[in-house]
C-alpha cells in the first residue's frame, strides 16, 4: 500500500502563486471569504529573514502536513477527521458537525470553516453552480483525492513550474524523495510539534516564519 508524502524545496518556490490559484480552482476552497480569514489550503506566503547585507526573501507554503499522529484526528468528536489506507488524512463532509474542534487543535493552522455564507458569495458572485460543499463542514488539503483517483498528481504538484512540489510514494524505496528523506536531507517543519509529518522541506536552514 502507498503511502504519501511530499518534498517542498524552498530553495526553488519563486511565489508565482499558481500553485495555490490551481489548488482553488481545483478544490473550490472559499478563497473569496473575508481576507483576514485564512480559507485557502494552500497558501503561499513571502518571508523575509536575515540582517542586511545578507538578507533574503523566500517563499513558504501554508498547508496541511499530513501528520502520523495528527491532533485534528485526535480531537474529532465524530471521526469525520479520519487517517485512510495510504496514511492521508480527510475529512468526510457529511460527518462533519462544524464544531472547530479540529482547528483548534492544529498546530500548523492548516483548516478553514466552510461556512453558509461562503456558499451563498460563491452562488452570487462566481458561480451558480452549487459546489456540492456541505455547510457548515471544516476542510483542508487531502491531496486531490479526486484526481489521484484518476491517476493524476495533486494540482499543486502538476501546475508547480518551480519544481518546488513534489508527491510521492514514501513506501517506494527506490524514489529519489524516498531516499533523500531517508538521507536526512529533508526535514520537518516545526519537529517540535511531535505529530511526524508527512511533508518535508529542503532547504529549511535560516528560515522561520510564523504560521
Ligand atoms: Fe491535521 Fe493539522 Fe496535521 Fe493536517 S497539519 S494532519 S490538519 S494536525
Ligand atoms: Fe471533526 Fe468537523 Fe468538529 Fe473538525 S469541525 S472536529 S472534522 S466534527
Ligand atoms: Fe512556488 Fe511552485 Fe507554488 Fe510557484 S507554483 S509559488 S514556484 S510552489
Amino acid at each position: 500500500m502507498a503511502k504519501y508524502g511530499m518534498v517542498i524545496d524552498l530553495t526553488k518556490c519563486f511565489g508565482c502563486k499558481s500553485c495555490m490559484a490551481a489548488c482553488s480552482v481545483e478544490n473550490q476552497s472559499p478563497f473569496w471569504a473575508d481576507q483576514s480569514e485564512r480559507k485557502w489550503r494552500l497558501k503561499v506566503n513571502s518571508h523575509e529573514s536575515g540582517t542586511f547585507p545578507k538578507a533574503m526573501r523566500f517563499f513558504a507554503q501554508n498547508r496541511c502536513q499530513q501528520c502520523e499522529e495528527p491532533a485534528c484526528e485526535m480531537v474529532c468528536p465524530t471521526d469525520a477527521t479520519y487517517t485512510d489506507n495510504n496514511g492521508t488524512v480527510l475529512v468526510k463532509q457529511d460527518a462533519c458537525i462544524g464544531c472547530m474542534a479540529c482547528m483548534d487543535a492544529c498546530p500548523y493552522d492548516a483548516r478553514y470553516f466552510y461556512s453558509p455564507e461562503d456558499i451563498k458569495i460563491q452562488e452570487e458572485k462566481f458561480t451558480k453552480e452549487y459546489s456540492g460543499h456541505k455547510v457548515p463542514h471544516v476542510d483542508k488539503c487531502d491531496f486531490c483525492q479526486h484526481r489521484l483517483e484518476e491517476g493524476l498528481e495533486p494540482a499543486c504538484a502538476s501546475t508547480c513550474i518551480g519544481d518546488t512540489i513534489n508527491f510521492f510514494d514514501l513506501e517506494d524505496e527506490n524514489n529519489k524523495f524516498t531516499k533523500l528523506v531517508k538521507s536526512g536531507k529533508a526535514e520537518h517543519l516545526h519537529p517540535e510539534f511531535g505529530m511526524n509529518p508527512k511533508l518535508f522541506y529542503i532547504g529549511l536552514a535560516n528560515k522561520h516564519w510564523e504560521i
